[in-house]
């Protein structure tokens, strides 16, 4: 009998399994709207032009050597500076706690490793619910208690806020709660700036601890500074925050694995103590991150040219995406497509969450050689002008 025998098959992947099946559809007219990477307006994955210009510069130079734990501290540095701002109380007071991780899951990862051994209070976090699908498993094989909130309403596709601020006010004191800081996944929606200065307030006086995760920066409304509005708020009114960043979408680095995690802490001291944690919390995992991703960020984000040159690419991204939801709008209501589709061009970010049901994206996948997740998320990246037509033809016929 082999040892492995009794091990049961699990399920697939829900996202990457949505692949596989695109893979194996030999139709011309296929459409792979399941995955949250960008392509350019030929269905192309697209590396970013300061992403090429900075692996010149890096080719010149450099060893192969191991990074320090926490990983490079000129990438790190410029991170926390992206995120915060330069007018950020604890950066300036040198008080953030930041290490360098396998892009924003491992930053989750980490996260939710040091605040199941330190975080003081009840070691319990709640997600958004939905939430993206990788959360819920990270957060518990990290040691913590996962519960929901309400965040999205079905009736209206878009955000139950009322239901998210009686959440909010009935949980435990000092609670975890995790925010999407910009561009929620899967749904595309995210709360307006004042509803954020709410949830603000109540976090504050509930005492909750605010754990974000900022996968998308750049990438819902085309300006760094703009998306980072929900994290430069809770810490300029003095929250302590947890923060998570991935380098994947807004630079395009998918397979490099770049991002950070870092913590707010009251002064230098402290964030070296912390630090002195969070690498005893990696050590284990994986030694040290990887070289190469971080040295492309670091270059960027240090090369005053790069730098513009990156926004402006980041720009061009969200702006390609957001021309799609106008499109596929005007072409839903064009062809009279039953039903209300205004939130197609009020979601944000990568996805839209278009309310269509599981039997009718089994039918788009059946008849139409269109894929994407079971709960009716698409990537609004996977469109273009070549495929946007086929596209709202066939939801329209779904759903007629
Ligand atoms: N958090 C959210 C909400 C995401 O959508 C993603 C990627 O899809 C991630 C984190 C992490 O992605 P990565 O590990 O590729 O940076």
């Amino acid at each position: 009998l082999s040892t492995w025998s009794a091990v049961p098959a699990g399920p697939p992947d829900a996202i990457l399994g949505v692949t596989e099946a695109f893979k194996r559809d030999q139709d011309p007219r296929k459409i792979n709207l399941g995955v949250g990477a960008y392509r350019d307006g030929n269905g192309k994955p697209f590396v970013l032009p300061s992403v090429k210009k900075a692996e010149e510069i890096i080719s010149q130079s450099g060893d192969k050597e191991y990074l320090p734990i926490t990983g490079l501290p000129e990438f790190t540095r410029r991170a926390a500076l992206l995120a915060y701002g330069a007018e950020s109380a604890p950066l300036k007071g040198n008080a953030v706690a930041v290490t360098q991780s396998i892009s924003g899951t491992g930053a989750l990862r980490i996260g939710g490793a040091f605040l199941a051994r330190f975080y003081p209070h009840s070691k319990t976090i709640y997600l958004p619910t939905p939430t993206w699908g990788n959360h819920t498993p990270i957060f518990r094989d990290s040691g913590l208690e996962v519960k929901g909130y309400r965040y999205y309403d079905k009736k209206t596709v878009g955000l139950d806020f009322e239901g998210l601020k009686a959440d909010l006010q009935s949980m435990p004191e000092k609670s975890i709660v995790l925010l999407h800081a910009c561009a929620h996944n899967p749904t595309g929606v995210d709360p307006t700036q004042a509803q954020w200065i709410e949830i603000s307030n109540i976090i504050k006086e509930k005492s909750l601890f605010p754990f974000f995760d900022m996968a998308y920066q750049g990438f819902a409304s085309g300006s760094t500074s703009k998306d980072a509005f929900a994290v430069r708020h809770f810490v300029s009114e003095g929250h302590q925050v947890a923060l998570c960043q991935s380098f994947a979408k807004n630079m395009g680095l998918y397979g490099e694995r770049v991002g950070a995690f870092s913590l707010t802490t009251a002064d230098p001291e402290e964030k070296a103590r912390v630090e002195s944690q969070l690498k005893i919390v990696i050590r284990p995992m994986y030694s040290n991150p990887p070289l190469h991703g971080a040295r492309i960020a670091s270059t960027i984000l240090g090369s005053p040219e790069l730098y513009s040159e990156w926004e402006g690419e980041v720009k061009g991204m969200a702006e390609r995406i957001i021309s799609m939801r106008d499109r596929l709008y005007d072409n839903l209501v064009a062809q009279k497509t039953p039903g209300e589709w205004g939130h197609i061009k009020s979601q944000i970010g990568m996805f839209s969450f278009t309310g269509l049901t599981t039997p009718q994206t089994k039918a788009l996948a059946e008849k139409a050689h269109i894929y994407m997740t079971a709960d009716g998320r698409i990537s609004m990246a996977g469109l273009n002008a070549h495929n946007i037509d086929y596209f709202s033809e066939s939801v329209s016929r779904a759903v007629k």
